[in-house]
């Protein structure tokens, strides 16, 4: 922790999911020039990439490379969504750290500074966390605050309320996600599911700066789907246990139905059918899910996630260099500068 504690950045990768912010752009680039640019000392890349746009983003940003050659630009070849661009940013990106950023305006540049300060401190995962949801409308707060609700009971990984895609990123943070090969990415439970200490910072959302949200209430829904089937069994294993009570009650209902018959007591005619319904149903419930614990299982399998992420390695000087130069020689160089 000493050694991560002395670090200083010299490079910094800014990752830009871009789908129709030709407007936007312009003045995002001079903002972060702006912030970056009272970084001399730092060494910056602008990492764009265009998601298949159907405005003019391409060509804005075609014009910024020709004045910046830290700008670098990405294009696909269609629309393949947030979570791509971010994957292929962060693949791109060469930085001693990254950050990714909307392309809106909606993230405020101004805050990479006290992310970067964050990061000086050891901290290997900076979040900029929403200090409210204002801005959005009110079905879809109500919605994004259900969705950390259910997530937050029965998902694997915390994802902080408010936490967007605003984070800085250290080295081996990003070696570690983009060694991850599964395909259906949900960064925000992939940030949490890796470790690595972690830190959020508030900041107020800003109003988009042009355009409309792409995201509508059916892309939200799927986006929610994904991060629950990612993080979570509990959708598969809630069948076994309604099956099980559906068991349980029709047996002991059963039971009840048995005793009153014996007693003389008068039993209606359709009770025995609904019982046995029921018993039957509860039964079917139970056999899915010990199918569904099988897929769930291939499921975990396919993913191939690693079995563990590694954040520091303490002796392994040669190995460590290997697979991770820029943060080794980091720590041999600024040990003595910044150490107290
Ligand atoms: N975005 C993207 N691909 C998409 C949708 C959005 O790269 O299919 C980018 C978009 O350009 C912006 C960021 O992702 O930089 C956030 O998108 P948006 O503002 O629409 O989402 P919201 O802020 O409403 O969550
Ligand atoms: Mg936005």
């Amino acid at each position: 922790m000493l050694a991560l504690s002395a670090r200083r950045a010299r490079s910094i990768s800014i990752v830009i999911p871009v789908y129709n912010e030709a407007q936007s752009l312009p003045q995002l680039y001079r903002r972060l020039e702006q912030v970056l640019g009272e970084m001399p000392e730092l060494k910056r890349e602008y990492l764009f990439v265009d998601d298949g746009s159907r405005d003019d983003s391409f060509t804005v940003l075609v014009g910024l490379r020709m004045c910046d050659p830290n700008v670098r630009i990405l294009r696909f070849a269609r629309n393949f969504g947030k979570e791509a661009a971010m994957a292929a940013g962060l693949q791109a990106a060469s930085g001693d750290v990254a950050v990714l950023i909307d392309a809106d305006l909606q993230h405020p540049p101004e805050l990479i500074p006290a992310m970067l300060e964050t990061w000086r401190n050891g901290i290997q995962i900076v979040t900029a966390v929403r200090r409210s949801r204002d801005t959005d409308s009110w079905i879809r707060r109500t919605w994004s605050r259900m969705f950390y609700k259910v997530t937050d009971a029965i998902c694997d990984v915390a994802i902080p309320d408010g936490a967007g895609d605003f984070r800085l990123l250290d080295r081996a943070v990003v070696d570690a996600i983009n060694a991850l090969p599964e395909r259906n990415r949900f960064l925000k439970g992939l940030m949490s599911w890796v470790g690595f200490s972690q830190e959020t910072i508030a900041f107020d959302v800003a109003p988009r700066h042009a355009g409309v949200s792409a995201f509508s209430f059916v892309k939200l829904t799927r986006y929610a789907l994904d991060g629950i089937v990612s993080f979570s069994m509990v959708p598969i294993r809630m069948w076994g246990m309604i099956g099980i009570l559906a068991v349980a009650l029709s047996a002991l209902a059963g039971l009840f139905m048995l005793g009153e018959d014996l007693d003389g007591g008068s039993v209606p005619d359709y009770a025995p059918v609904m019982i046995w319904m029921t018993f039957l149903s509860g039964l079917v419930l139970m056999g899915v899910a010990a199918v569904g614990e099988y897929v769930g299982r291939v499921f975990i399998e396919v993913r191939q996630r690693p079995l563990f992420v590694v954040a520091d390695r303490v002796g392994f000087s040669e190995s460590a260099a290997q697979h991770n130069p820029v943060q080794d020689n980091d720590a041999v160089v600024h040990l003595g500068e910044t150490a107290a």
